[in-house]
């Protein structure tokens, strides 16, 4: 099946609902397709404290149940589908899904990022065996067991403060010595150190997995700073050393800076417009460095309102 769209938005995370809102409202009756991960990354996540209006905080779910819905409103139909190519010499653009074909007049790329690991032998088949990208979800599996988090970023400290309500310890273990998370996690971090709940390992690395017929056991480790091998057994490991845009797509064809969409390369009155006319990119996709879901929603209202521009300018 062919159909046909002004403005395609390709993502639902908080960049792709908000395109879809300010597109729908603008008339522009957008087709947004979900991808695998319908709601995007917050949907891995328990507490969002950041979002203005939400005192007290909610959880990723919720708010990400609730722009779905607030996007429904004006979008009754949110398409299932996972994009697999686009022809960017075609006009209109021809987009090819696992499920359906798309032609479209404009595109917003809205299609933020994956959970990164550390590519060590065996790590696709301790997947889901042990190793895991994200504690919300696989948490749980780990009651009152040992567990590890990789990484030093916000990602890595959240992680390791929600898994110490669930596991027996934690040990968060981090290349450097000095953590990149913002201070309120950091501090909120510091009092579960002193409450013997989680352990850091600094300066530390993952040398490689330990397993067992099959099964995750735990970390063969090296402290860096004194150059001392030793093993952590464990029965989880949870990665969060950051992520990568979702691009593999796009073919190339775009212009990408370390995988993220460059925008606003040559076109200056479209501040999202990518090195292809008509094409948009929002949030983590083209974001490496604020990368947060306000600035994600953000980038997605100017993608759709430089999306309308674009085909008016071109009498589209
Ligand atoms: P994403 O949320 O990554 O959504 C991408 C969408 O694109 C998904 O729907 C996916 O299915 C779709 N997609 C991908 N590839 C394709 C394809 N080929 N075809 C079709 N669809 C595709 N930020 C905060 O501000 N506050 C927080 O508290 C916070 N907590 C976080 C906790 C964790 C554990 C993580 C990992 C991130 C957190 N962030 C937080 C960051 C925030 O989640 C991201 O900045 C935000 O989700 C990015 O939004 P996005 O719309 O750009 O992309
Ligand atoms: P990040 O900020 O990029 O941090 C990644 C961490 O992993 C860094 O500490 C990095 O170490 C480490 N790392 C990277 N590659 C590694 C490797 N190969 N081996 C070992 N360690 C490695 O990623 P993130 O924490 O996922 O955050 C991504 C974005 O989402 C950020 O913008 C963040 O602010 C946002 N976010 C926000 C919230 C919130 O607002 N509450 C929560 C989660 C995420 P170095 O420090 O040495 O580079």
């Amino acid at each position: 099946m062919s159909v046909y769209t002004k403005v395609l938005i390709i993502g639902t995370g908080p960049a792709g609902y908000t395109a879809a809102i300010y597109a729908a409202r603008a008339g522009l009756y957008p087709i947004i397709v979900s991808g695998l991960e319908v709601g995007g990354q917050l949907m891995n996540t328990v507490e969002v404290e950041n979002w203005p209006g939400e005192q007290g905080g909610t959880t990723g779910p919720e708010l990400m149940l609730r722009m779905d819905k607030h996007t429904k409103e004006f979008v009754p139909e949110i398409t299932n589908d996972h994009i697999v190519s686009i022809d960017f010499d075609s006009k209109p653009f021809l987009v090819s899904g696992e499920k359906n074909e798309y032609q479209a007049e404009s595109i917003i790329i809205a299609t933020g990022s994956t959970a990164r690991y550390l590519n060590l032998p065996d790590e696709n088949k301790l997947r889901g065996r042990g190793l895991s990208a994200c504690a919300t979800c696989d948490g749980f599996f780990f009651k009152r067991q040992d567990v590890a988090v990789i990484g030093g970023g916000n990602t890595a400290v959240e992680e390791a403060l929600y898994l110490s309500n669930i596991a027996r310890r934690v040990f968060l273990i981090h290349r450097r010595d000095q953590l990149r998370a913002e201070k309120i996690l950091q501090d909120r971090l510091m009092a579960k150190v002193r409450e013997g709940k989680i352990d850091i390992l600094w300066n530390t690395e993952v040398k490689n997995y330990i397993e067992y017929q099959g099964a995750f056991k735990g970390l063969a480790l090296i402290n860096k700073a004194d150059d001392i091998l030793f093993d952590l057994p464990i029965s989880g490991c949870f990665m969060a050393i950051g992520h990568t845009p979702n691009t593999e797509f796009l073919q190339n064809r775009l212009k990408l800076n370390g995988g993220y969409i460059i925008v606003n390369g040559k076109y200056q009155n479209f501040e999202t417009m990518t090195s292809i006319p008509g094409i948009f990119a929002a949030g983590d996709v083209a974001d490496n460095k604020y990368r947060q879901a306000i600035t994600s929603a953000g980038s997605g209202c100017m993608a759709a309102l430089d999306a309308e521009k674009w085909l008016q300018l071109n009498n589209i």
